[in-house]
């Protein structure tokens, strides 16, 4: 579960806060969409979340560490699948390599890999790439996933694949939170936040925010993208 109160943070020398204020809660093992114009706060959110910036005021509970999954899903070209997934297991939480290997392969099959375990990064398409640096953040058993935009460089049928392997990982019992422009994986979550210059505007299920939205923002929003 995730437990955002009261967020906020200014950078210095900046007009305005880029957040202002944001509260809201997911519950374990759900996916929350996170939308909003450029410039609204939502990458800060994700950086607030996983602590690579400092919040000025508010309060956060997540029940563990948070993992970002970075939009380039860089893998470590020189590290097979299998290794990808077993380098922070074994020189951050320090496990041994029989068990890290364990928990990687069992990661790996999860999301459909287990035939490319010994596979070079280069030999994978964009999509197993994907779900390689996926594992690869889950095998440290982070509390929540956060991915800041990761369909945005996908053409369509990667764009479906990444959706796919979202609810795959929610079936996990991962609680996930994504930042995308992407109306078809907002589509997918189970929440859809809408920032707006630094505040959160209108939350709710899908078929609220995006068939009924009820903020300037959120309707500006989806006319861009259809
Ligand atoms: P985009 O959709 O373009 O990625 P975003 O919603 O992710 O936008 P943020 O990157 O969170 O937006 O930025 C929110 C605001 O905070 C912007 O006005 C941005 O210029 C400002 N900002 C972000 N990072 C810093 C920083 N390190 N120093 C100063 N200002 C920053
Ligand atoms: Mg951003």
């Amino acid at each position: 579960m995730i437990r955002v109160e009261g967020l906020r943070k200014h950078f210095p020398g900046a007009p305005a806060p880029a957040l202002d204020g944001v509260s809201f809660t997911l519950e374990t093992g759900q996916l929350a969409a996170i939308l909003g114009p450029s410039g609204s706060g939502k990458s800060t959110l994700l950086r607030c979340i996983v602590g690579l910036e400092r919040p000025d005021a508010g309060t956060l509970h997540l029940g563990g560490q948070a993992g970002l999954v970075f939009q380039s899903f860089e893998l470590f070209p020189h590290l097979t699948a299998l290794a990808n997934c077993t380098l922070a297991q074994r020189l951050v939480a320090r496990r041994p390599r029989a068990e890290a290997e364990a928990r990687a392969r069992s990661l790996l099959e999860s999301l459909g890999l287990g035939h490319q375990l010994d596979a070079w990064p280069e030999t994978l398409s964009g999509g197993q790439r994907q779900r390689v640096a996926i594992a690869r953040a889950l095998a440290m058993e982070p509390a929540v996933l956060l991915y800041d935009e990761p369909t945005s460089a996908l053409d369509p049928s990667l764009r479906r694949e990444v959706i796919e392997t979202l609810r795959r990982v929610g079936g996990l019992g991962m609680t996930q939170l994504v930042v995308t422009h992407d109306v078809r994986l907002a589509r997918a979550s189970h929440q859809v936040l809408v920032l707006d210059q630094g505040r959160l505007v209108e939350q709710g299920p899908p078929a609220q925010v995006l068939d009924a939205p009820r903020h300037e923002a959120t309707r500006r929003l989806l006319v861009q993208e259809d």
